[in-house]
């Protein structure tokens, strides 16, 4: 079969959160680009999320200026791009079950303070008064559940998922971004030690710059490229219930939460998705819908494929905290491979020795950073500096844990 060919200056692989927003500040740039998805778009994690702009479970060493900024950014974003992304201020609440764990959360309070990040840690007995379906007098008695406390940031927020890609698009392809769904990068093409371009599908594709925003599947992407990069991912299920009167307040979820996603125990090289535990992760969308999340297990799978264990462990985790929701019924539920890093920084910025190829990927919460980052490469490919300081999160770092 005759391949097509096609030139633009900059590359973008992947359509989720990331390749939408980085393809649009490129286009509005003045960049020529194309954006690339092996499937339709969206069609890995960021179809599957709530649109959390999250805020207080930040990594600390490093992150704080990118999610401060990032955050920033939503207050002006309409505006910017012109349309609704679905944004709305909503509080978030990471529930504390153990003394451990209030060690940990309040051990963070000083550095989250000093960004101007006002968290703060609230005792149990109040949690009612934040989030009247939380029942704490209910689940008090629970001999398992017992939240000693919460750490509570009023100031976080949600996109609508679909909206928030979208307005994206509408910028890029208003500047000219050339889109092409269901074209799979299946080969990269190197002269003189230089990456210029790839080769998807049937056809090919030169590019002065290639950005990486793949998520999960990156690492497969190295490989062709003969690079090991360390991002494995976890197979997160979520379900969805039907609408409901019943309010929500804030984002739910557990200060153990990174903690017990990353220690899944499904055997990976069998490319099972056994969920090993669900965590407590819930929102509700703007119009009333709860999501109920997240069984995590470590796997191989791509795939979005969610399991009848997978989806219980997240039902029975859900109904410890909130029994009033067992009166919803459950639309349907989905599963999606997020990727993460073992220092929680992600791969954002140029590959070493390999000039014309930059990374963008594996952000530990990405909706808050995703317009920032979209910027900043841009900004990297069009004058080869960063307003944010992109040196802790080169792919090429030695990687140390959390
Ligand atoms: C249930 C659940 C709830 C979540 N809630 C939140 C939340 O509230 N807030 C938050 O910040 N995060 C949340 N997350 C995590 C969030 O979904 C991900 O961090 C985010 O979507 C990652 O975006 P991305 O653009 O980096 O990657 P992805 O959205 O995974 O995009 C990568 C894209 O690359 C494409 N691709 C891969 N290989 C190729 C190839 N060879 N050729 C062409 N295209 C390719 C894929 O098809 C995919 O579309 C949640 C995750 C889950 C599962």
């Amino acid at each position: 079969m005759a391949s097509a060919a096609h030139t633009c200056d900059a590359l973008v692989v992947g359509a989720g959160y990331i390749g939408c927003a980085v393809a649009a500040a490129l286009a509005a740039a003045g960049v020529r680009t194309a954006l690339l998805d092996r499937g339709p778009i969206p069609s890995g994690a960021s179809r599957a999320n709530y649109g959390n702009v999250q805020v207080q479970d930040a990594e600390l060493a490093h992150s704080l200026p990118m999610v401060t900024a990032g955050y920033r950014r939503f207050a002006t974003l309409e505006a910017e791009l012109g349309c609704s992304v679905g944004y709305r201020r909503v509080g978030s609440l990471l529930l504390i079950e153990t003394a451990a764990q209030q060690q940990i959360m309040a051990a963070r309070l000083p550095t989250l303070h000093a960004a101007g990040i006002v968290a703060e840690l609230v005792p149990a007995e109040h949690l009612a008064e934040l989030e009247p379906l939380l029942d704490y007098r209910r689940i008090a008695q629970d001999a398992i559940l017992r939240p000693m406390a919460a750490c509570y940031h009023a100031d976080e927020g949600q996109v609508s998922p679909f909206q928030f890609m979208a307005a994206f698009l509408r910028v890029g392809r208003r500047h000219g971004l050339a889109v092409h769904p269901h074209t799979e990068v299946t080969g990269f093409d190197i002269a003189g030690g230089r990456l210029v371009g790839v080769r998807a599908s049937a056809e090919r594709f030169s590019a002065g710059v290639t950005i990486l925003t793949t998520g999960a599947w990156t690492p497969r992407l190295g490989r062709l490229l003969g690079r090991d990069w360390a991002i494995p991912h976890v197979h997160g299920q979520a379900l969805v219930t039907e609408r409901s009167d019943l309010r929500l307040n804030n984002h739910l979820s557990s200060a153990a939460f990174f903690e017990a996603m990353h220690a899944g125990e499904g055997d990976a090289s069998a490319g099972e998705t056994r969920p090993a535990s669900a965590v407590l992760a819930v929102a509700q969308t703007a119009d009333g819908h709860f999501l109920l999340g997240e069984a995590g297990a470590s796997t191989e799978d791509l795939g979005a494929h969610a399991t009848g264990q997978g989806q219980a462990a997240v039902a029975r985790e859900v109904m410890r905290v909130l029994p009033v929701l067992a009166r919803l019924r459950v639309l349907r539920g989905w599963a999606a491979p997020v990727a993460f890093t073992a220092d929680s920084l992600p791969f954002l910025g140029p590959v070493r020795d390999l000039p014309g190829l930059i990374l963008a990927t594996a952000f530990k919460s990405t909706v808050v950073v995703t317009p920032l980052v979209g910027d900043a490469v841009a900004q990297w490919v069009c004058t080869g500096r960063t307003d944010l300081d992109l040196t802790p999160f080169s792919p090429d770092r030695k990687m140390a844990v959390e």
